[in-house]
């Protein structure tokens, strides 16, 4: 129900509302005042379609999650310092889900704080100290994970907060534009050149007398750009830290409960078993709840430090009621069946515009998870990004919500409720066919000045709010 005109709601932001917190569209922000399903509606009930928010995951206001949720919170919601079959029932479906060694469950309310943990864990059991991430990855806005976030990090421009030297970033295993190109090394075994990078970081801890406490990385990166990493690159890397006695944690935030389709998490696309899967967003359908998943043996190790962990509103009854029908509905709506048909429905329609758009350089995906990077040429893959910053400004026009990400910002990302159909995908690509043409014809049908800065730009920006040094290079809607 909205209660403000918009221009009492954007008022009162400007006033009460810290500057840095991230807004989509900002120069022109949209007013959300309803959603369901993959529809969201504005103060005016415009709708538009959602192919970005991977967090209402079943669809937006699912009534069977509303329903639960309503349901115990007239009944009880308190701490989680008693017990409640809600909790118990939610950490046993989640490890049925999973390998059989991740048996033991933390709740929070994050990711960031998800994540935060999974660190905590990490040092606690191999009481060593250095991490390794990969570049571009974004894990949370906590200080700890700044820290690891070169996504965040890189852009703060005060000086203030720097990596700390125990922290290594791994070259991103992205074979279309990383370190490793397919077209510079065909046939060769990417995936094994991108874990000796990784190796080697890990030589050189131990040569200056450090050691290694853990490998932290997206299952699949979406925050770098829709990245799937080359066959057998997990496997390697999680044998290598394991030689060296650090421990291999995935986060699933983004990419975990089905999304992909043919798993219900990611790193068993890559056939790999991680020590600790941290997870968040979709897990509430957009009520606030995450959780670590790990061993017996690392909770020991946690537990034998001798502190208590208490998160207040972790695991409470009315956030776990909302946990179990979030994982119902993935089951019995079969999503994952869905992600799988829809998504490569998608996938098979893209490669189809391939053939008559050049801008189309790479398509890369895996269920509902989809990227397309466009380039201006592509034998030099060289980013298109206004393409794409116009490319996003005009799905806006035409009433699709859409983001792109990437470091040069070119990656036009897909992530989108998983009720999201075949007649969704018409709807999305008869739009897109008719921006690549505007962009293939250079007849462009809105134009703005150049912005200096992603944070006034007119598109939607990511989950962990825009990367910083992507500059806005110039297209966009005439709001600008
Ligand atoms: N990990 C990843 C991969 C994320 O995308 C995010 C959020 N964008 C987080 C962790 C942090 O989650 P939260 O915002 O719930 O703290």
């Amino acid at each position: 129900m909205e209660t403000l005109t918009k221009s009492e709601t954007l008022a009162m932001r400007k006033r009460h509302i810290g500057e840095s917190c991230a807004l989509f569209f900002k120069s022109d922000p949209l007013k959300i005042i309803r959603a369901r399903g993959q529809y969201m509606y504005d103060e005016h009930d415009n709708q538009y379609l959602d192919c970005i928010n991977n967090v209402c995951h079943v669809g937006h206001c699912h009534p069977y999650v509303v329903e639960a949720g309503a349901k115990q919170m007239q009944v009880l919601n308190t701490n989680s310092r008693f017990l409640h079959d809600n909790m118990v029932k939610l950490a046993r479906r989640l490890t049925e889900t999973l390998p059989d060694d991740l048996k033991v469950v933390y709740f929070t309310n994050s990711g960031s704080e998800a994540n935060d943990l999974a660190l905590r864990l990490a040092k606690h059991h191999t009481k060593h100290s250095d991490m390794i991430v990969l570049k571009g990855a974004y894990h949370g806005h906590v200080i700890s994970l700044i820290d690891l976030s070169s996504y965040k990090l890189d852009d703060m421009k005060d000086g203030v907060h720097k990596a700390p030297s125990s922290v290594h970033m791994a070259p991103c295993p992205d074979t279309y534009r990383g370190k490793y190109r397919d077209d510079e090394h065909p046939g060769k075994d990417l995936g094994k050149m991108y874990a000796d990078d990784v190796k080697e970081i890990i030589d050189s801890i131990h040569d200056k007398g450090n050691t290694v406490s853990g490998f932290m990385a997206e299952s699949m990166q979406s925050c770098g750009g829709q990245i799937i990493y080359p066959d057998g690159y997990l496997e390697k890397v999680f044998k290598y830290v394991h030689q060296a006695g650090g421990i291999n944690i995935m986060d699933e935030v983004q990419v975990g409960f089905g999304r992909v389709g043919s798993h219900f998490w990611s790193f068993q696309a890559q056939g790999v078993v991680p020590d600790i899967v941290t997870m968040g967003k979709p897990m509430g359908n957009g009520h606030p709840i995450a959780a670590v998943v790990t061993t017996k043996e690392i909770a020991a190790s946690f537990a034998a430090c001798g502190a208590e962990y208490f998160n207040t509103y972790g695991g409470n009854p009315v956030s776990c009621a909302i946990g179990l029908a979030v994982l119902d509905v993935i089951e019995n709506e079969d999503l994952r069946g869905k992600a799988v048909q829809v998504g490569q429905y998608f996938l098979d329609k893209l490669n189809n515009m391939k053939k008559t758009y050049t801008l189309i350089g790479d398509i890369r995906g895996h269920g509902m998870f989809v990227g397309i990077d466009l380039v201006n040429d592509r034998k030099t893959r060289e980013p298109a990004t206004k393409a794409a910053e116009y490319a996003v400004s005009r799905l806006k026009e035409e009433r699709i919500l859409y983001s792109r990400d990437g470091p040069h910002m070119n990656v036009l990302k897909f992530k989108p409720p998983m009720c999201f159909t075949k007649d969704n995908v018409d709807f999305l690509c008869e739009k897109l066919e008719v921006i690549f043409d505007e962009l293939k014809s250079g007849n462009l049908k809105s134009m703005c000045t150049p912005e200096k800065n992603t944070n006034n730009s007119n598109d939607i920006l990511v989950d962990g709010g825009p990367p910083s040094k992507k500059v806005c290079t110039g297209l966009g809607t005439p709001v600008c």
